[in-house]
This record gives structure tokens, sequence and C-alpha cells, in this order.
């Protein structure tokens, strides 16, 4: 445990690499705060668990797609815990698989507003809190992106890995603008891993049928990637910035 305990803010922690990322971050001595968008009762779950745990934690609803939201909930974390040092950029959508050639407008606008404008929005709310030149005290923001930012994710989600990439262009960016005033920026890309999402974009059993193209044949864990953001959050990680680490079975 963490002599002081820090807050964090993980959005999308209701349920996947979110929830146990939220987690494993109180059981490292953080106090979290629990983003969802509509499972309230997920999202109360995990504040429970953390709770059992001796853990403290609170849920909170907000759409990253919507900047009101990201507002009233960085509003709601200064006003149950009075500072912030670190934010999980976890929440995400994937859709259902299509080609460039079918993909409408109103797909690519909630694409772009949830994975990339959500996100970015998300760091700008943390560094006005945690940079040293706005008087905070520092801080760490890991990034979800994914592996499809360097596979492309052809006739599946063009859009999607187009969106993790501007994610892994973005961590470099912010992580050398904000690397002087104490914050450390830095992304994980996971593979392959068994939650949800898969479900949500109309694939329930794409985990377990495209396992045969992970060298280590078998689809990842949500807690296996939130090994790897707990590590790049806490002070282990001290000289890590603008890193993007891969959680790939070796994909
Ligand atoms: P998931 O199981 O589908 O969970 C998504 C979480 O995000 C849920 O807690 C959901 O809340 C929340 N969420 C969705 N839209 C939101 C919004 N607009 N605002 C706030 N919260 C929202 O996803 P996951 O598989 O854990 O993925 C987490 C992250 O890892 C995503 O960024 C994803 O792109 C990335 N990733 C996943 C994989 C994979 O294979 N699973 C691979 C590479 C990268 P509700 O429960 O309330 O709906």
């Amino acid at each position: 445990m963490t002599r002081h305990r820090k807050a964090l803010l993980v959005t999308g922690a209701s349920r996947g690499i979110g929830a146990e990322t939220a987690k494993l971050a109180a059981a490292h001595g953080w106090r979290v705060a629990v983003n969802y968008v509509r499972d309230q009762q997920a999202a109360g779950n995990v504040v429970a668990q953390i709770e059992e745990q001796g853990g403290e934690a609170f849920a909170i609803q907000g759409d990253v797609g919507s900047q009101r939201d990201i507002m009233e909930m960085f509003e709601a974390v200064d006003g149950r815990f009075g500072s912030l040092e670190g934010l999980v950029n976890n929440a995400g959508v994937v859709d259902v698989a299509q080609r460039v050639d079918e993909m409408s407008l109103e797909r690519l606008e909630r694409m772009m507003r949830i994975n990339v404008t959500g996100s970015i929005l998300c760091a700008r709310e943390a560094v006005k809190r945690m940079s040293t030149k706005h008087g905070g005290g520092g801080g760490s923001i890991v990034n979800l992106s994914s592996v499809a930012a360097v596979l492309g994710a052809p006739g599946q989600y063009v859009d999607y890995a187009a969106a993790k990439g501007a994610i892994d262009v973005f961590t470099l960016g912010l992580a050398r603008e904000v690397a002087e005033e104490g914050i450390r920026v830095n992304a994980v890309r996971p593979g392959i891993i068994d939650t949800e999402i898969h479900a949500s974009g109309g694939q329930p059993d794409r985990a377990e049928r495209l396992k045969g193209l992970i060298p280590m044949k078998r689809p990842g864990t949500a807690e296996e990637v939130a090994r790897a953001i707990v590590w790049l959050l806490s002070d282990d990680a001290s000289y890590s910035t603008g890193a993007v680490l891969d959680v790939t079975g070796g994909r």
C-alpha cells in the first residue's frame, strides 16, 4: 500500500479492463472514482468489492462522449477527493464489422467522439488539476490504445484502429508537452482480451474464434491488462513517459 492515498479516475470502469483496473488500483492504495455510462449496478458492484477489501471508491455516471458530462465528472471527483493524481482513459467502444465503404457519418462521429475526443477532453481536465504549472502536485495518465492501431483492423473496424492510432500519437505528444510539469503520460496497447466489448460489436465469440492468431494461443484477461496499467500509473514507472506498452500475448 502506498502511504498517501492518491486519487484516481478510471473511465468505463463498470466492467472489463476498467473494472479490473479500478479494483487492482484500489488494492495498491488508490482512492478510485469508478465511471460508467449505463450500468449503474455493475459500477456499484465494483465499488462494493473495493470497499469490502478496505479501499475507498465511488461510482460516477458520465458519458465521455459529452463535454458537459466530463466537466461534471471531474467536479464530482474534486468534491469527493479534493485532488487528482491519476487518470485512466479506458472508456472505449467498437462497432459492428464493416468495410470503410459501408460506414456512415454517424458511426464515424460516435467512434471518434468517444474514443478520441473523450480521452483528450478527460486528459485536459486532468492536466488542469495535476500540472505543477497550475499548482497541482503532478500525476500519471494512462490511455487505452489497441493492437488495432498497428494492425489496421481491415474488414472489421478500420475507424476504431484509426481512433486508437490517434491515441498513440496523443500519448506521445501530451507526454512531451507536460513532462516538465510532473505528469507522466503512457498508453497500454492490448491485443485480444476476453471482455464484453466483442459482444457489443456483434461478435461475442471473437476472442475464442481468433485465439489461433495469437502467438500465446489464448486471449488475455482484463486483469492482465490492468496489471500493466496499474504499473504505469505507479511510481515504479517513474522514468517512463510517452511509452506504449503492448499487452498482446505476442501478437
Ligand atoms: P467493455 O468490456 O466493453 O467495457 C467498456 C466500459 O466502458 C464499460 O464500463 C462501459 O460502461 C464504458 N463505456 C462505454 N462507453 C462509454 C462512454 N461513452 N462513456 C463512459 N463510459 C463508457 O470494454 P473493454 O474490453 O474492457 O475495453 C476497455 C478499453 O480497452 C477500451 O478503450 C477498448 O478499446 C480497449 N481495448 C480492448 C480490447 C479487448 O480485446 N477487450 C483490446 C484492445 C483495446 P457501461 O457498463 O455503463 O456501458
